[in-house]
């Protein structure tokens, strides 16, 4: 035939954006949602949260014109960032060390990182947690990464296996990137304990790997600064690694697209060099951010009222999050359950690996409209107290 475009081959779709869409026209009146990544209140709505309209109230009062924001966002924002992420009193700040720039959301801090590591690295490999969340993969692939993987998850225990995640990153060769979840683990819901990370900076530190810490859910876990241990961590060894930040979860401005990339240098020198490539590498894929996002949570990290709303907000959603983890195990236990769930009220952040299996997960699907992902990921922030009952008497029959 004759069309350029015959050698395109049908990618496939996006696992859980189909279930997403499968869910939405699913003409069952019972239904559950726990396959996308998405917080939602006890009413099963994503929110508006009260902080995000007040903030976005003093910006309509402004009515200022919708200018360009500069190539690496708007300014309040990424050192509102930079202080979130190393404390209001970190010496990478005040040295200058950091360097930071808006993204379209974490996804974009990692893409914008892989396109810049790939420049500055000879034969760029990356190395993503087994599982991880898919689009690691994906991201650093398609920036000319060769992508392998650490061990992480250990069926058979249901925990982390450290021992052998540790022996597989002494493994690695000199400058290999990667790639850790700071907190709230997707897909797992298990994190590294604060003694494991000082392991993990030591061996990052001895074999001179490039450390890429992805931070989608700070504030999901423990609190804000409890969920940056591990970059604060890394701050402290002086060594240079990256960080990818969202603010999607955390302010529940999924579409604005809203997130920054931080990597940290030897000093304000090279920190200065390292932000003119970010530039570079920005510039000629999308020019500059969007601003409505970065105005939204730039206001509330500078001002200590908003800041301490949020804080609240985030507050609420995080015990929601544990309140629901702990019914699902409780409603479980109830039923005479033939596996115990108390496992699920240890893990952090909105995802739970149920153990379900791909058979169990469909079973869940077609009999009960109970959408959870092929993996067992199920997304426990989307539960309430409407629907965990009959979430635990599903889960029951497909055991
Ligand atoms: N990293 C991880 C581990 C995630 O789970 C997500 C979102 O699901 C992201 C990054 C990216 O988030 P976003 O691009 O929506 O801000």
């Amino acid at each position: 035939s004759e069309s350029i475009f015959d050698v395109v081959a049908q990618a496939p779709e996006d696992p859980i954006l189909g279930l997403n869409e499968a869910f939405k026209t699913d003409p069952r009146e019972k239904k559950v949602n726990l396959s996308i990544g998405v917080y939602c209140t006890e009413e099963g709505k994503v929110p508006l949260l009260n902080v995000v309209e007040k903030a976005e109230q003093k910006i309509l009062e402004e009515g200022a014109p919708h200018t360009y924001l500069p190539i690496s966002g708007l300014p309040s924002f990424t050192s509102g960032v930079q202080k979130l992420l190393f404390g209001e009193d970190s010496a990478l700040i005040k040295d200058k060390k950091a360097v930071t720039v808006q993204s379209l959301g974490g996804t974009g801090a990692l893409k914008v990182g892989a396109d810049f590591l790939a420049q500055v690295l000879p034969n760029p490999e990356a190395i993503v947690s087994a599982p991880t969340w898919q689009n690691h993969v994906a991201i650093f692939e398609q920036a000319g990464f060769e992508v392998g993987s650490y061990p992480y998850y250990d069926k058979a225990s249901g925990e982390i296996n450290f021992p052998a995640m540790l022996e597989s990153l002494k493994g690695l060769k000199e400058n290999t990137v990667v790639i850790l979840h700071a907190c709230c683990h997707n897909p797992t819901g298990l994190d590294l304990t604060q003694e494991q990370w000082a392991q993990v900076v030591d061996v990052c530190a001895a074999h001179k790997l490039i450390p890429f810490l992805d931070i989608a859910y700070q504030g999901f876990g423990d609190g804000l600064e409890e969920d940056a241990g591990a970059i604060r961590q890394f701050a402290a060894s002086g060594i240079t690694f990256l960080v990818a930040n969202s603010f999607s979860k955390s302010f529940s401005l999924y579409g604005e697209r809203i997130g920054a990339l931080t990597v940290v240098c030897h000093n304000s020198e090279e920190a200065s060099r390292v932000m003119s490539a970010l530039k570079a590498v920005i510039r000629a894929n999308y020019s500059n951010p969007p601003a409505h996002g970065a105005k939204i949570v730039g206001q509330v990290l500078n001002d200590p009222e908003l800041l301490a709303q949020w804080h609240a907000d985030l507050k609420e959603m995080r015990e929601r999050i544990k309140e629901m983890r702990r019914d699902l195990a409780d409603e479980l236990k109830a039923l005479g359950a033939k596996k115990d769930f108390e496992f699920v009220t240890r893990q952090k952040g909105m995802f739970s690996f149920s153990g379900l299996t791909p058979e169990q997960v469909q079973r869940l699907k077609d009999e009960f409209g109970v959408y959870a992902v092929k993996s067992g990921r199920i997304c426990v922030a989307s539960l309430n107290k409407g629907n965990v009952k009959y979430t635990a008497e599903a889960i029951k029959e497909v055991l």
